[in-house]
C-alpha cells in the first residue's frame, strides 16, 4: 500500500495540486480556475474532486491518501486554520478553510501560508536545500517573504512574521498599499516597478515607453526592462532604483538575522543574470562593512512547484507526528 500526500496551493486565481510519494516524489499535478468568487465550499468540492482524479488516474485508492497541506495567501491564523483577509479571496474571510477541508478529504489537513510553504520546498528540494537560516523573497504584485532559521519557519506571535515587503526603505516614501510610506514593496515589486514609470511619463518626462503607454494604456515591469535594454534613460533610473531597494532590503535582512542564503522568486527573475547581479552590487554598498560576503544572495530554483513540493512536505512532517 502506497503512501501518499496531497500539497495544495490556493491562490486567487489558480489552485495547484500535486499527489506525492512519502519520499517527497511528485506523482502527478493538476491546476484548476480557483473561481474565488463562488466560495469556499465550492472550491473545496473542486479539490476533492481534483484530488479523487489525481488518485483513480494513478490507479491509487482513498485509503492511501495520509495527509495534505494548504497553502493559503496571508494573513491567515493558523491556530485556527483560518483565511483572515486575503484580498483575492474576500469571501474565505473567517471561514475555517483548513478543517473543512479536512472534513471533505477525511484526511488530517495542516495549513500554512504560501510564502512560507514556497521557502520550505525550496528547503526541501531547490536552492535553499539543507540551508539552516534563509530567506525568501518574492517578486510579483507585491513583495512577499519568508523566514527559515535553524531549520524552522518563522512564524512569528501572530502568524505574521515575513512580511519583509513592508519594512520602510525610504522613510516618508511612496505611499504603500499596507497604508504606510515608503515600504521595499512600494518601489521593487514588478507591479510598482511598471508604476513609478508610468507616474513619471505622466509628469512629462520623455521616455521610449511613452508611446507603449499611450497604445496601451499601461505599461508592464516586462516593458520597462525590454528600454532599460534599449538605452531609455527614464527605464534604466526606474529599474536601478529597484535594484537599489532590494539591495537595501537584503542588507536590512541582513542585519536582522544574518540568513546564510536570501533567494528571490516570482515572474521578475527570469530577467536573469543582469537582475541578481545588481541586487548584489548594491547589497554590497549597504551591507555591514566586512560582512558583504556572508550572505549568498540567488535565485529560487523550483519554479511555480515551490508551493506544492512544499506543502507535501509539511504534510508528511505533519504524518509524522502524529505516528510518532
Ligand atoms: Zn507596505
Amino acid at each position: 500500500m502506497a503512501r501518499l500526500f496531497l500539497g495544495i496551493d490556493l491562490g486567487g486565481t489558480n489552485i495547484k495540486i500535486g499527489l506525492f510519494d512519502d519520499k517527497l516524489t511528485l506523482i502527478e499535478k493538476t491546476s484548476l480556475p480557483t473561481q474565488p468568487e463562488k466560495g469556499p465550499e465550492f472550491v473545496i468540492e473542486n479539490i476533492a474532486v481534483a484530488a479523487s482524479d489525481l488518485l483513480s488516474k494513478n490507479s491509487f485508492s482513498k485509503e492511501e491518501l495520509l495527509g495534505a497541506s494548504v497553502g493559503c495567501p496571508g494573513p491567515v491564523d493558523l491556530k485556527r486554520g483560518v483565511i483572515e483577509n486575503a484580498p483575492n479571496l474576500p469571501l474565505f474571510r473567517g471561514f475555517a478553510f483548513r478543517d473543512a477541508l479536512g472534513r471533505r478529504l477525511n484526511i488530517p489537513v495542516t495549513m500554512e501560508n504560501d510564502a512560507n510553504a514556497a521557502l520550505w520546498g525550496e528547503h526541501a528540494l531547490g536552492s535553499a536545500r539543507g540551508v539552516k537560516d534563509v530567506v525568501l523573497l518574492t517578486l510579483g504584485t507585491g513583495i512577499g517573504g519568508a523566514v527559515i532559521a535553524n531549520g524552522h519557519i518563522v512564524h512569528g506571535h501572530c502568524d505574521a512574521a515575513g512580511e519583509l515587503g513592508h519594512i520602510a526603505i525610504f522613510p516618508n516614501g511612496r505611499l504603500c498599499g499596507c497604508g504606510q510610506r515608503g515600504c521595499a514593496e512600494a518601489y521593487a515589486s514588478a507591479s510598482s516597478t511598471a508604476k513609478r514609470a508610468i507616474e513619471e511619463i505622466q509628469k512629462g518626462r520623455e521616455s521610449t515607453l511613452k508611446e507603449l503607454l499611450e497604445q496601451n494604456k499601461t505599461l508592464s515591469c516586462r516593458d520597462v526592462y525590454a528600454h532599460r535594454d534599449s538605452g531609455d534613460e527614464l527605464a534604466c533610473e526606474v529599474t536601478s532604483l529597484t535594484h537599489e531597494v532590494l539591495g537595501r532590503l537584503c542588507a536590512v535582512i541582513q542585519n536582522f538575522i544574518s540568513p546564510e542564503k536570501i533567494i528571490f522568486s516570482g515572474g521578475m527573475i527570469a530577467r536573469g543574470d543582469d537582475l541578481l547581479n545588481d541586487i548584489r552590487a548594491e547589497f554590497e554598498k549597504y551591507a555591514w562593512p566586512g560582512r558583504q560576503d556572508s550572505v549568498e544572495i540567488y535565485f529560487a530554483s523550483l519554479g511555480e512547484e515551490s508551493g506544492i513540493i512544499g506543502n507535501a512536505a509539511l504534510a508528511i512532517e505533519a504524518s509524522r507526528n502524529i505516528e510518532n
